[in-house]
C-alpha cells in the first residue's frame, strides 16, 4: 500500500483576507446593534425596534440595478451598474444597501455595454459531477471573493432544481436529479460564498422544474413525494449552507404562485426548517400585496419586473390599515437584518469601487473545477489519453478552434476576452450565445508541437468527413446551447450534429467525441465511435481543461449526476408539458413521478438508461471492498476501502445505496452516500458514510415526521446507480421516528 489519503477538500484560494473593516465601536456610535459580539437575533430585533414604518418598507422592496428601456425605467443611482437588485439600507442606522448579483457561475452582469468580466466557473451540473463537497466550496469561495470585489454584498446563487426533466434549459446551472449529492454540493457552494460574508440565496423555491411556461405552469404533486425529492434537496442544502436567503419561484405549486404560498414559504421553509434568514421574489414572481406578505413573502425584487409595485405603496397601506399586521412587517425587516448580521454585510461592509483580485488564482480554481467534471462515458480500445505521438490529428465541430460554450441567461458570466463567437442566435435574451475564448485546438497544438492538427468547422459533412478519413485520430466536438427562460425541442443534438458524427466516425473509426451540453443528449451514432467525453460547459479555461483530460494529464474522475436517457419515451413526460411557450398559457404539470425522479424512476420502471446516474469512467481502474454496514442507534454506518487497481494516480466516486427488501419506498434504491477518494496507483483508502436517517425514511405528511419502517434494507456498495462493481450486504433496521428536520424522537 503505497499512499492512503481520503480526498476531502480541494485547496481554497480566496479566504476572507481581504473584508472590509469592521464596524466602528458601537459605544460611540449610540448603536448598541452595532456590537458585532452580539447575536444576530439581538441586533436585527433592536434595529427593527429603532426603524420608521418608511424604513422598514424600503428594506423589502428591490430594484433592478439596470435600466431597463421596455419599461422605461432607470435603475437607482447607488446600485451598481447592469446588476442583478438593489435594496435601500438605512444610513442613519448604519444598515448598508444591498447589492445583488447574479449567480452561481460567478459574477454576470445584466446586458448593455458595461458587463464587468469575471471568472466563470463550469456549470452547476459539472461542479456536481465532480461529486466533490471541497471543489464546490472552493468554487463558492472564489465567485464569492469576485461578488464582494466587485461590490456586492448578495449573490443569488446557489440553485439546486431538481433535474425532474432533462430538456429544462435551466439545469446547467444546478445540482443533478438527486435530493442528497444536489443539497450537499450546492450547500457547499453556498458555504463557499459566504465565507467572503457575502449573502448567498437558496433558489428556486421550489418545484421551478422546466422553463417553458415558468410563470404561469402549475406544478402538481403531494406533500409527501415534494418533501422526498424537490424540497429534500432544498432544505439539505439549505442545512448545509446556511443561506442568508431565499428566492422563491416562477411558477405555481398545487395551484398558488410559489412567492404567495404560505405552505412553501412559511409551513415548510420557516416553521419546519427553522429557516431565520429572509425570502426574496424572483424578478417578476410577485402577483399581490396582501397574499404574498401573509404567506410569507419577505421582499419583492427586481422591480420593474413585475406588474405592480405591491411592496411599495400598496403595503404601506396594506399595513395602515391592517391588512397586513405591523408585526408581520417587522419579521419582514428583521429577517434581512438578520442575515445581513450573521453573514457579515454590515460588521464587513463592501467598498464602493471595484476592488482588484488574483485572476490567475481564479482562473486556477475554475480550471480543477472543469478537469474533475467532466465525465469520461466511454473509452474503449485504448482511445484515450491520446497519444503524444499522433501524427495527424484532425479537430472538427463546435467551434473548437475558438472557444468554449456557456450557457444562457441570468447566469452567464461575461469573461475577460469577451464572446470568442460573437453573432449567433439568438443574440438578445436569452443570448447572446457566450463562447469563452479558451480554445481547445490551441490547447490541443500546444501539446503536440509536431503533430499536424488541422482543424474544419463542420457545417459540410463530406469535408469534414475528407478530412477525417487522412487523418490518425479525430476529435469531433458537438454542443448544445441551453438557457433560462427556454427549453430544449429534444434531447437530440441540434444542427445535425449526429449527421456530423456519424459521418465522420464512419470515415474514421479512431474518433473521440466532445460533448459540451447543458445535461443529458442521446446518442444514435454511441455504439460507432470508442470514446466520449462529457465536458458540460466547463467555464472560463474550458479550452485548457478539455485538453489536459484528453492527452491524461488529468485523469477524469466525473461522475454523472443525472441520467442519460436511451430516449424520450423513457421520461416520465415523453412530450414535454407546455412546449413550445404559448404566452400567458396556464397549464397543469402532473409530477406523477411524485418522488421517484431520475435514476429512481428508471429503476421503478425497469428501463434501461443510456448511461446510468453515477456513471463515469477513468483512466485508471478501481476496486472496491470490504462493504460493512453497522446498524448502531438506530444509525447506518458503512464502511469500505477502495483501491486503484490501475496504472495512473486518480479518484473514484464510491456510492453507497440503499434498497429495501419488504417495505415499499418510492422507487427500489436511494442514494444514501458518497465518498470521493484519491488514491495512487497500487493504493488503497478506508472511507465510511453514515446515512442521513431521510433516506432510509419515508416522510408522513399528518405527524410530520420521517418513518424508518422495520424490516430488512440492502446496503450496495456501487461505482453507478446500475450496480456496477457492486458489492452489498443486509442490515435489519429497527422501526425509528425522526423529526421533520431529521431529528431522532423515537
Ligand atoms: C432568474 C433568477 C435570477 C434573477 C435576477 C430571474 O430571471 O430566474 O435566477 O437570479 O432573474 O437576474
Amino acid at each position: 500500500m503505497r499512499s492512503k489519503r481520503i480526498f476531502l477538500a480541494a485547496a481554497v484560494c480566496c479566504g476572507t483576507a481581504a473584508l472590509g473593516p469592521v464596524a466602528a465601536n458601537p459605544a460611540s456610535t449610540g448603536q448598541p446593534w452595532m456590537d458585532a459580539r452580539l447575536a444576530p437575533g439581538e441586533r436585527s430585533g433592536m434595529v427593527v425596534q429603532a426603524m420608521t414604518l418608511d424604513e422598514k418598507l424600503k428594506l423589502v422592496y428591490g430594484y433592478l440595478g439596470a435600466d431597463l428601456e421596455w419599461k422605461n425605467s432607470k435603475r437607482p443611482a447607488e446600485s451598481r451598474l447592469q446588476s442583478a437588485g438593489f435594496i435601500h439600507g438605512v444610513a442613519r442606522l448604519g444598515i448598508p444597501h444591498l447589492w445583488e448579483t447574479d449567480a452561481g457561475l460567478g459574477v454576470a452582469s445584466q446586458a448593455g455595454p458595461d458587463v464587468r468580466p469575471g471568472t466563470a466557473l463550469p456549470s452547476g451540473m459539472n461542479t456536481t459531477a465532480t461529486w466533490n463537497p471541497g471543489l464546490a466550496y472552493g468554487g463558492g469561495a472564489m465567485i464569492g471573493a469576485e461578488a464582494r470585489a466587485f461590490g456586492f454584498n448578495v449573490m443569488l446563487a446557489g440553485g439546486v432544481n431538481l433535474v425532474r426533466e432533462p430538456r429544462n434549459g435551466r439545469n446547467f446551472e444546478y445540482g443533478g436529479e438527486d435530493p442528497l449529492l444536489a443539497g450537499k454540493m450546492v450547500g457547499a457552494q453556498i458555504r463557499g460564498i459566504q465565507s467572503n460574508r457575502v449573502i448567498s440565496t437558496l433558489k428556486h423555491f421550489a418545484l421551478n422544474d422546466q422553463e417553458s411556461g415558468r410563470t404561469t405552469l402549475n406544478a402538481r404533486i403531494g406533500d409527501q413525494a415534494a418533501r422526498m425529492s424537490d424540497l429534500l434537496a432544498l432544505q439539505i442544502a439549505m442545512e448545509e449552507g446556511n443561506p442568508g436567503a431565499v428566492m422563491c419561484s416562477y411558477n405555481r405549486v398545487n395551484g398558488v404562485h410559489a412567492c404567495e404560498s404560505s405552505y412553501l414559504l412559511t409551513e415548510v421553509l420557516k416553521q419546519d426548517w427553522g429557516f431565520r434568514g429572509w425570502v426574496m421574489s424572483d424578478w417578476g414572481a410577485v402577483h399581490s400585496t396582501v397574499p404574498a406578505a401573509n404567506a410569507g413573502l419577505d421582499q419583492q425584487s427586481g422591480m420593474p419586473f413585475d406588474l405592480a409595485d405591491y411592496f411599495g405603496p400598496p403595503l404601506k397601506e396594506a399595513v395602515l390599515n391592517g391588512w397586513v399586521l405591523p408585526a408581520r412587517l417587522d419579521d419582514m425587516a428583521r429577517r434581512v437584518l438578520h442575515a445581513m448580521f450573521e453573514q457579515g454585510a454590515v460588521d464587513h461592509p463592501v467598498k464602493p469601487a471595484p476592488e482588484s483580485f488574483d485572476r490567475k488564482a481564479h482562473a486556477a480554481v475554475s480550471l480543477a473545477d472543469a478537469q474533475e467534471g467532466m465525465v469520461l462515458l466511454k473509452n474503449s480500445a485504448g482511445a484515450l489519453p491520446l497519444k503524444k505521438t499522433a501524427k495527424r490529428i484532425a479537430v472538427i465541430g463546435g467551434h473548437a478552434d475558438k472557444g468554449v460554450l456557456a450557457g444562457g441567461g441570468s447566469s452567464l458570466v461575461t469573461a475577460e476576452g469577451g464572446n470568442a463567437v460573437a453573432g449567433l442566435e439568438p443574440k438578445s435574451w436569452p443570448g447572446p450565445v457566450m463562447y469563452y475564448p479558451s480554445s481547445p485546438l490551441k490547447a490541443i497544438r500546444k501539446r503536440v508541437p509536431s503533430a499536424a492538427v488541422s482543424y474544419h468547422d463542420g457545417v459540410d459533412l463530406a469535408g469534414a468527413a475528407r478530412l477525417a478519413r487522412s487523418s490518425d485520430v479525430v476529435l469531433v466536438f458537438a454542443n448544445q446551447w441551453t438557457a433560462e427562460a427556454l427549453d430544449v425541442p429534444s434531447l437530440s443534438l441540434p444542427n445535425r450534429q449526429d449527421d456530423l458524427i456519424a459521418a465522420v466516425a464512419a470515415a474514421n473509426p479512431n474518433t473521440v467525441v466532445v460533448l459540451q451540453t447543458g445535461g443529458p443528449v442521446t446518442m444514435p451514432w454511441l455504439a460507432h465511435v470508442p470514446a466520449v467525453l462529457e465536458a458540460w460547459y466547463p467555464g472560463s479555461n474550458g479550452g485548457e481543461a478539455i485538453a489536459a483530460v484528453l492527452f491524461g494529464e488529468a485523469n477524469p474522475s466525473g461522475h454523472l449526476p443525472v441520467t442519460f436517457p436511451a430516449s424520450e419515451a423513457q421520461l416520465p413526460r415523453p412530450v414535454l408539458d407546455g412546449y413550445p411557450e404559448v404566452k400567458d398559457l396556464r397549464f397543469d404539470v402532473d409530477y406523477h413521478e411524485g418522488a421517484a425522479v431520475g435514476y429512481k424512476w428508471f429503476d421503478l420502471r425497469g428501463e434501461k438508461p443510456l448511461f446510468p446516474f453515477g456513471h463515469g469512467l477513468s483512466y485508471s481502474e478501481f476496486a472496491l471492498s470490504g462493504l460493512a454496514a453497522r446498524v448502531k442507534d438506530g444509525a447506518l454506518d458503512v464502511s469500505f476501502a477502495v483501491k486503484n487497481v490501475g496504472k495512473v494516480a486518480g479518484k473514484e466516486v464510491a456510492q453507497v445505496y440503499v434498497a429495501p427488501l419488504g417495505v415499499r419506498w418510492e422507487a427500489p434504491k436511494r442514494l444514501a452516500g458518497f465518498q470521493k477518494v484519491d488514491l495512487k496507483p497500487g493504493a488503497s483508502a478506508n472511507a465510511a458514510v453514515t446515512v442521513d436517517p431521510r433516506l432510509l425514511a419515508m416522510y408522513d405528511s399528518a405527524s410530520k415526521t420521517w418513518q424508518v419502517a422495520a424490516g430488512d434494507y440492502k446496503v450496495i456498495l456501487a461505482a453507478d446507480a446500475a450496480g456496477s462493481k457492486a458489492l452489498s450486504q443486509v442490515v435489519h433496521l429497527e422501526a425509528a421516528t425522526y423529526d421533520v428536520r431529521g431529528k431522532r424522537l423515537r
